[in-house]
């Protein structure tokens, strides 16, 4: 698996000097940029037999092995679905830590390094943070763990500083476009602003299907006047929830920042139309409405009634953004 051009100068770094390499990395940085995949190349590096300075043979056994996602040496750990005092959530727990004690305390299959991988680090939960914690504070030889974060502030700070951090760049639009239409991607520009600038989620929106849900959905909201609550909340009921709150937080960022910096991020394809409302717009209306609306993001997982929930939605959008500066 190639690193992404965006990470050439980093893998370099990491990799120019194997001796002098931590056996602890935190690679951080915001979701989207292709982190996880580079922390699975670095430990294809690492367990491979003949590395070459651009990255592992893929014709040894450790590599072989790799490919089919069979080595033994190698462990990625990433948030199972549990259950906490009756809800479900998704986290990585202490039982898959400590399986971690056994497999850092056994010799390795191959007779070379051992490799961790844990994504995203935030999802652990406090035990299981802890239990890590003891792990990172005996490092077992030649074995080297790989943290992977979007949100490192969540982490334990007694975890962070038995890491070294690496910051992992976000590409400049130029080269993020560049390799999006080198996917066959074809509305790149309009897919790396909605994903902020991060590619990898940027490819995630490039869907005709996505896309075509969306601009309707923002045409509708661009007429809060005529806005048809109650059918649009039928419509909406029974297609994805999470996409709508999406785009309709986005869609108040961008009222937002037009109104105060005169700028459009996540939808440049309804920059005028934007321009035109946001210039009327209540700032403290519409933030009051961000807030509430961060409150009914947390429960979309299991709504009971969706109907219900987008009718109350878009009441309050239209509310918000209507009451107008006077
Ligand atoms: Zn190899």
């Amino acid at each position: 698996m190639p690193v992404y051009p965006w990470q050439t100068e980093v893998w370099q770094r990491l990799t120019g000097a194997r001796q002098r390499l931590p056996h602890a990395l935190l690679l951080q940085g915001r979701r989207g940029i292709g982190k996880r995949d580079f922390a699975l190349a670095l430990a294809n590096w690492l367990l491979c037999q003949a590395p070459t300075p651009h990255g592992p043979c893929r014709h040894c056994r450790a590599c072989h092995l790799l490919a089919v996602g069979n080595h033994a040496d190698l462990r990625l750990i990433e948030p199972l679905e549990g259950e906490e005092e009756g809800r479900a959530v998704r986290q990585i727990a202490i039982a898959q830590v400590r399986e971690l004690e056994d497999f850092v305390g056994l010799s390795t299959h191959q007779e070379g390094a051992r490799v961790i991988v844990i994504h995203p680090a935030e999802a652990m939960n406090p035990a299981a943070a802890n239990a890590l914690l003891k792990t990172l504070e005996e490092p077992a030889e030649n074995t080297v763990f790989l943290l992977v974060s979007h949100k490192p502030r969540q982490l334990l700070p007694t975890v962070v500083s038995r890491c070294r951090t690496v910051a992992m760049p976000l590409p400049d639009e130029e080269m993020a476009r560049a390799w999006l239409e080198s996917q066959g991607v074809i509305d790149a520009r309009l897919c790396l602003a909605l994903a902020g600038g991060a590619p990898l989620e940027a490819l995630r929106y490039a869907d005709g299907e996505y896309l075509a849900a969306r601009g309707v959905f923002l045409a509708a909201l661009g007429e809060p006047a005529k806005l048809d609550w109650l059918k649009l909340a039928e419509q909406g009921a029974r297609q994805d929830l999470a996409s709508q709150i999406d785009w309709l937080q986005k869609w108040l960022y961008d009222l937002v920042a037009v109104r105060l910096a005169r700028r459009v991020r996540y939808n440049p394809d309804f920059a005028p139309r934007l321009r035109e409302l946001g210039a009327g717009v209540k700032v403290e209306a519409l933030l009051r409405f961000v807030r509430e609306l961060e409150g009914v993001r947390r429960h979309l997982d299991h709504p009971l009634n969706p109907q219900l929930l987008l009718e109350t939605v878009f009441l309050a959008y239209q509310r918000a953004v209507m009451t107008q500066n006077g």
